[in-house]
């Protein structure tokens, strides 16, 4: 006669019923995962393969033919062969058109997806070395490279500042389905900004009759080290189209501008600007982007930093923050809400008692670039930047606009959602105008006014 099972043993045997039915629910799990991974997968090959049939179909194979008509009488090679650092690391040798340049020469990289050596979303095209450590440490290698890859993106719009490797670890980190996709949509409008960048003709760029460095973030941060080290004190300025068209009509603006070291190109309105006058920017070099390099510099060089300017409290908060992210010393800070008049000789005091090495003057333009010109011989700093409201985003006061959206270049967009009132006059008339300006100096190239205080050798102590 079959016993009545002890309350042990019923405990017992509902745990292991509980152990299968967790067992089970984990075997589903993964099973939907297999499965799920491997349908996203196809899924991504069926869309590869859609693209490369269209781009094949309708702009690759009209193009080829018209390259083998002019090129094959003339005995010229129709494509150019490229090593490149493909999956895994293996080299992979790939297609270009002979003879051209930009994105049309590297349409015949979308066969690659036929072979799928190549993926349309990846880590960027690097060439091909025996041995690059760098890349496999990184393991930048366990994706395919692609045609579309963050650090195209962002160098077209000029904000690739951390570097190719950095940008491709930052993209492995990120890589999913839906990444890749929104990734995808980036490209169609950063397309419009992309260009070669090496034809950027010297490291000075002229925009109405003012002279703009055109260098990279990292020269930009070297150039600044080289004052420091050199004692050789520098004003800083940046512009943007708004300040493009301030400078137009404010001649004590524009002469501040021109007594500046170095003026640097802030904002995707002056990367349009590079295009249209057929002097490609290599960098959008902006503060706020910027002081993340500049306060790593200023701690490696041991130097610290003075914050004047914005509302009181501010400059503290956004100290507050550089200390915390960024390692870098503040000297002091200071509010810019004092009698200019009156009061300037007893901040400068303050400053130069502080002992710092960078000031940065946080106004808004065109008031800084003048306080500056006008007190540069009083100030102690070596380095002197103005740099608009960059305290009220390091404070957390204003939000900066996603990464995704400076990449496409919107950044403009997301000010006006947030300062409708202040901004709107700012962007919606201001960048149609700047780009007219820009339009009627480049089809005229004649002075706005006849004033040029100023010569070309402004890189030339620094470099
Ligand atoms: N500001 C200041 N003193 C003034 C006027 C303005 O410190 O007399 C500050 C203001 O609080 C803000 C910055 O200057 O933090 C200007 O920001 P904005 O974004 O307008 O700068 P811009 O882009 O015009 O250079």
């Amino acid at each position: 006669m079959a016993t009545e099972p002890s309350a042990e043993q019923l405990k017992a045997l509902e745990k292991r019923l509980a152990g299968r039915g967790k067992r089970r629910r984990r075997l589903w799990k993964r099973a939907a995962l297999v499965i799920g991974t491997a349908l996203t997968e196809g899924l991504v090959r069926l869309l590869e393969i859609t693209v490369a049939l269209c781009v094949t179909l309708l702009l690759l194979l009209p193009l080829l033919l018209g390259r083998l008509a002019v090129r094959l009488p003339a005995g010229k090679p129709v494509f150019d062969k490229k090593r490149i650092t493909g999956y895994k690391g293996n080299p992979v040798t790939v297609l270009h058109f002979s003879g051209m340049s930009g994105r049309l020469a590297r349409l015949p990289l979308f066969l690659e997806l036929f072979t799928g050596r190549l993926a349309l979303a990846g880590t960027s095209i690097r060439e091909w070395q025996p041995a690059s450590p760098d890349v496999a440490q990184a393991g930048i290698s366990m994706v395919k490279p692609g045609i579309v890859s963050l650090w195209e993106i962002r160098k077209g719009s000029r904000i690739a500042h951390e570097g190719q490797q950095a940008t491709d670890r930052e993209y492995l980190y990120s890589k999913r389905p839906a990444y890749d996709l929104l990734l995808l949509l980036r490209a169609l409008p950063a397309m419009l900004f992309s260009e070669n960048v090496e034809a950027a003709p010297g490291p000075l760029f002229e925009l109405l009759d003012l002279e703009i460095d055109n260098i990279t973030m990292s020269e930009a941060i070297e150039l600044m080290r080289r004052h420091l080290v050199r004692q050789t004190q520098s004003s800083i300025f940046f512009v943007n189209p708004d300040c493009m068209n301030k400078m137009v009509t404010d001649s004590a603006y524009r002469s501040a501008l021109g007594s500046a070291d170095h003026i640097f190109p802030d904002g995707i309105g002056l990367v349009i600007a590079g295009k249209m006058l057929g002097t490609p920017l290599r960098e959008n070099i902006n503060g706020t982007d910027m002081l993340p390099f500049l306060c790593s510099m200023a701690a490696a060089e041991n130097r610290s930093i003075f914050l004047l300017g914005g509302k009181p409290g501010v400059a503290a908060q956004a100290a507050e923050t550089i200390r915390q992210n960024y390692g870098a010393s503040i000297a002091g800070v200071m509010h810019g809400y004092f009698d200019r008049e009156k009061e300037s000789r007893e901040v400068i005091e303050t400053i130069n008692r502080s002992g710092a090495s960078i000031l940065l003057v946080a106004f808004g333009a065109p008031i800084q670039e003048q306080w500056i010109a006008s007190h540069r011989g009083e100030l102690q700093p070596g380095i002197l930047m103005g740099v608009g409201g960059l305290f009220d985003f390091f404070s957390g006061n204003i939000r900066r606009a996603p990464r995704w959206m400076r990449e496409i270049g919107l950044e403009w967009l997301y000010r006006i959602l947030q300062e409708p009132g202040r901004m709107w006059k700012r962007y919606v008339i201001g960048n149609p105008l700047f780009l007219y300006r820009v339009l009627k100096w480049k089809l005229f190239n004649r002075s706005l006014n006849n004033l040029k205080p100023w010569n070309s050798t402004r890189l030339s102590d620094g470099n």
